[in-house]
């Protein structure tokens, strides 16, 4: 999958991009990250890329054109126009649904704002769907665009180990992840669920899925209400307080 990330800052998000997993899948030829930086494409001969908003207010707008152009310098090699993601507080709040399915595009572009935002005009030529991280102000785009990124190449088939793509994490089902244990048994005297280590499969994965129950009734009760439970399942929710 190639990601097209349209930023003033390309170096903060190729770094950000380039260890651990996600570094080393781009090394492997299964994700391909570039990094546009909008302000090449400025025409102005100081390079600036912002301006006043019409209507006056406080800070900087960047502007059309660059973002335009550096825009059509990826589409313009291509035989399809691929979605483009505009991150923003003002869009759908990514989920790990939206990853799923962003995953399955062979091209996404991701295009980062700064200051007060960008010029609207161009945001109605190119994008194609708005997303934000969350409901909070950051100072520019650059962070969302590495979280959808990340979120995104996990999803793209060898990105993962076959060990680590096999498990039901967060989410799956609407529901979050069991609680886990690693060596030693005995940490600062907590030990580790008897169960856990009793080698009875059936026993670990009831064990796991109640946990997995429990813990978002006490932490997601508003993802819970999606999840389908079984009459079992609905039984250890009435026995917790
Ligand atoms: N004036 C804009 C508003 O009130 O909607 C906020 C602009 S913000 C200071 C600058 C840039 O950061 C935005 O253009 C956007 O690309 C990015 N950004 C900030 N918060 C974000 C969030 N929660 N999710 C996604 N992008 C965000």
């Amino acid at each position: 999958m190639n990601f097209h990330i349209l930023t003033l800052f390309p170096e903060m998000v190729m770094q950000g991009l380039n260890t651990s997993i996600i570094g080393r899948a781009s090394r492997a030829g299964l994700l391909a990250i570039n990094a546009i930086n909008i302000r090449d494409y400025s025409e102005n001969k100081h390079h600036n890329v912002d301006d006043y908003p019409y209507g006056g207010g406080a800070g900087m707008l960047m502007q059309a054109q660059p973002v335009y152009d550096a825009w059509k310098s990826v589409v313009e090699t291509m035989e399809k126009t691929p979605r483009c993601v505009y991150v923003t507080p003002q869009g759908s709040t990514f989920t790990q649904k939206m990853a799923k399915e962003l995953a399955l595009e062979q091209d996404l572009i991701l295009l980062c704002g700064h200051y007060e935002g960008i010029d609207e005009r161009v945001l109605e030529e190119i994008v194609t769907d708005y997303v934000s991280i969350g409901d909070y102000v950051l100072t520019g785009g650059e962070l969302p665009a590495m979280v959808i990124t990340d979120a995104v190449s996990r999803m793209v088939p060898g990105v993962l180990g076959n060990q680590e793509s096999g498990r039901a994490e967060s989410f799956e089902g609407n529901l979050l992840e069991y609680p886990q244990y690693s060596r030693p048994e005995d940490w600062r005297g907590k030990k580790v669920p008897e169960v856990l280590l009793s080698g009875h499969h059936k026993n670990i994965e009831i064990w796991r899925r109640r946990q997995a129950v429990l813990r978002t009734r006490e932490r997601r009760p508003d993802l819970l209400e999606k999840a389908k439970l079984s009459s079992q399942e609905q039984e250890w929710l009435k026995g917790m307080k």
